[in-house]
């Protein structure tokens, strides 16, 4: 998990958490979200447990670019911007970008682990996609539209394929 998370940081021109325990507590959280759920869901976000809720928060995260770009930081602290990696005292809170409906959303979900059969979103599961937004063109690489855009919050009916993957 040490070197998926370096080699994503390094591809992306982003650092780690400047604080090596943070750092470590973060990756053991991954590690155990990953062995919970089978994927690695943000440790500093609760997870429903089911993967078509969860995908925005699978780390990296749908928020982490906006999140670093903006405040140098994601959302957990795990990647920074060169500027918090070199004065550590920039890392601190910064507001949850997730928007309320996905995570009210999630957390129903989780409570009725049937609910995924009956969402309409599982029928179009099974294939990749990039998906953009119409209302401000985000572009987000999963199975699903997101059911809200973190950037513009654009229902999921404001999404199109732009691209298919598999
Ligand atoms: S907030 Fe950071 S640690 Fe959490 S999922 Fe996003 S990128 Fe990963």
């Amino acid at each position: 998990m040490r070197k998926y998370i370096k080699n994503d940081a390094e591809e992306n021109d982003y650092f780690l958490c400047p604080d090596e325990e943070l750092l470590d507590d973060l990756i053991e959280g991954l590690v155990e979200n990953k062995k919970r759920y089978g994927y690695p869901s943000c440790p500093c976000r609760d997870a429903s447990g089911l993967k078509t809720y969860d995908s925005d928060i699978i780390c990296p995260c749908e928020y982490r670019d906006v999140d670093v770009d903006e405040y140098g930081m994601c959302y957990c602290g795990l990647f920074v911007s060169e500027e918090v990696k070199k004065d550590p005292s920039k890392l601190g809170p910064i507001p949850e970008r997730r928007p309320s409906e996905i995570i009210e959303a999630a957390a129903e979900a989780g409570n009725d682990k049937n609910k995924v059969e009956k969402t309409p979103l599982s029928e179009k599961e099974g294939s990749i996609k990039v998906w953009r937004c119409t209302v401000c063109g985000y572009l987000a690489g999963r199975e699903t539209p997101p059911p809200v855009c973190p950037i513009c919050k654009a229902k999921a009916e404001r999404f199109v394929v732009f691209k298919n993957l598999s």
